[in-house]
This record gives C-alpha cells, structure tokens and sequence, in this order.
C-alpha cells in the first residue's frame, strides 16, 4: 500500500502535484478537533526550517481520507518518514514511560536492567522490520527514512545500534532524573508522557482560544514543587530546547496554577551519559513563553487564506533555498529534491 501510494509521484510532475494540494488545502470545510489550528513547539520549529515542509506536514496531509486522492496519499505516507535516530529515540522514551509507569503502579521496584536493554532492542529491531515491509507495528505505521530513500543514506550499522541503545538504557537507570523520580511518593508522579496534554492560549487575535500542546515525558507534583523531566537522545544542547523548557512551564503553570519558581524542567541528556542540564540561558519565564508562543501563532496566522476555515493555499509556502536541509527531510520526494 505504502510504495504504491508513493509511485503516483513519479508519474506527475512538481506543478500538478502542487495543483492537486492547493486544491485540497484551499476547501472551505468546517473545522473539528482534527483541523482546527493548534500549536506546539514542534510545530514552531518546522515552519522555521522550511516553509513547504510546514505546508505539507500540517496540510498536505490532513483529512486523508475524506481527499480519497493518492497525491494526498503520498504527502501523508511522507509525512510519516523518520530517521532511524528518530526511530531510536521513541523506542527509549516508551522504554522509560512504561518504567516509571510501572514504578508508580507498584508492579517492579527493581528494573532488570538486562530486559530493559533487551526489550529495547527487540523493540527498535521490529519497528525496521515493519517499516522494511510495510506494515502495521504495534498498530502504527513506522516508516524509515532509508526504506523510502535507499540510496540517499548508508545502511546503519546494526551491531553500533545495538550498542547505543544499551547505552541509552544505563544512562536513563543511573540518571539522577531516575533516581530522583524513584524516591517520590507514587501519587505526586503525576504525568508520564500523557497523550495530548495542552492547554488552551486565550485572546489570540482572530481565533480566540488555541490549544497548545505540550507533552512532558514525566511530570512529578510535590506538594510545593513541579518538576517536569525531559529525556533527550540526541542533541541536548540546541537552542529550541530552551523554547520547548519555557512551554513545559507555561503548560504547568496554566495546568497545575503553582508560580513559576516553583516549575523546574530538568533536561536529561542520555547521549551525555544522563546528566540533567538546564537549557542555556535558563528556562525562560512565563512571560517570555507567552510572548514566544503569541508571536509564533502571530506569524502562522498570516500565512493563512480563510482563518475561520484554517485553509491555506501552496503560493505561500515556498521551497527553502538551502538544499542541505533536503537532504534528510522525508519530503523530498514531493519536492523533486530526491535525485
Ligand atoms: S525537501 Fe527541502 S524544500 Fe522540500 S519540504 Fe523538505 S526541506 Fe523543504
């Protein structure tokens, strides 16, 4: 299903493909909870990086089915693709949600830390054989992107995989961050990677009320403290960390009403071994947060045709100029930036 959607790319051309989208995008539809304009960091950093990706991501690929279109088809199988890095990093942020989960269930004390390595393994090993074949894993499409571009990447080397990975599982045991959860009381941990958390950003100039979605992996609420803790697997360092810290605490703020003092974001470097480390600058305050999110939806806005229909049209979404970004986006199929 997936390479047969994807072929009807190779039999158009950029112009009919961007016809077809700007079609789709453009129809006036009633919003719901699945079209109406939401926000997130995520969601920020993508129209940073590349206006078209923005467009194709949260556009191009939306109400799939009711487009009943393979074009439409083929943006949302591309929407899907992930590096293996990616890939990797979920399958330890569920390694470490499922802990701790237990943890606060009473169910193991102790982690086998053998099984946890293991598990993982097994885990990452049958995500590539699905994206390999096509299917389904564990009810989710996993899609690699060296399955859709083969030549494009060389082959990971399975053996250093296997290597990180239980590298990654020590760092998150021996973390402080851990060791810390594993003294609460199990009631003050109080989220674990809860789906769709957000919370709603009132007065926003033309829309009113926006849902911003922000989904800490752990989130532990002592009775005069919030402490929201962030596994990163690959680079703690960057600038946008420092975003996504602010938006944790804006989101617990708005959440849990406790002053910002008291709101700390822990980020956990696993790379680095598992050391905790503030964002550089520091966590931005609420205030800055707000500014930083009103701005970002600001500028989305204007690119927007009907914003009571949240429709755009392609013509505002360009191409970016630096092709080096194309290089490992998903979408360069859909951009004839693939050869
Ligand atoms: S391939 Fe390049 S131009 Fe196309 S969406 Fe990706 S980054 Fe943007």
């Amino acid at each position: 299903m997936r390479d047969d959607d994807l072929k009807v790319l190779d039999r158009i051309d950029l112009r009919e493909l961007e016809a077809t989208l700007d079609q789709h995008t453009r129809r006036k539809e009633k919003v719901d909870r699945w079209t109406e304009f939401s926000w997130s960091v995520s969601r920020h950093r993508m129209f940073n990086s590349c206006r078209r990706r923005y467009y194709l991501h949260y556009y191009g690929a939306r109400r799939v089915r009711e487009a009943d279109d393979k074009v439409v088809s083929a943006v949302w199988w591309l929407k899907q693709v992930v590096s293996r890095e990616v890939w990797l990093g979920t399958v330890i942020h569920e390694v470490a949600a499922e802990t701790i989960r237990a943890l606060r269930e009473g169910k193991e004390a102790e982690p086998d830390e053998y099984e946890l390595i293991e598990k993982a393994r097994h885990t990452y090993r049958e995500g590539v054989q699905a994206s390999r074949r096509g299917a389904r894993f564990d009810g989710r499409w996993i899609v690699l992107f060296d399955h859709v571009y083969p030549h494009d990447v060389d082959s990971p080397d399975d053996e250093e995989v296997e290597e990180h990975i239980g590298h990654l599982v020590r760092a998150f045991l021996s973390s402080d961050a851990y060791a810390f959860i594993r003294e609460q009381a199990a009631h003050y941990i109080y989220e674990v990677d809860e789906p769709f958390q957000s919370f709603s950003l009132h007065d926003v100039p033309q829309l009113g009320d926006v849902r911003v979605f922000a989904i800490p992996d752990v989130l532990v609420h002592t009775p005069d403290a919030i402490t929201i803790i962030d596994w990163k697997t690959g680079d703690a360092r960057r600038e946008s960390i420092r975003e996504q810290a602010g938006i944790y605490r804006f989101y617990a703020h708005q959440r849990y009403n406790l002053p910002e003092e008291k709101i700390h974001v822990w980020i956990v470097d696993l790379n680095g071994g598992g050391a905790s480390i503030a964002p550089s600058g520091g966590v931005p305050s609420l205030a800055e947060a707000e500014r930083f999110a009103r701005q970002s939806i600001h500028e989305m806005i204007e690119h927007m045709e009907d914003v009571a229909h949240h429709t755009v049209s392609i013509s505002r979404f360009p191409m970016t100029e630096d092709l080096s970004l194309c290089q490992r986006c998903g979408f360069k199929w859909a951009c004839w930036r693939h050869e």
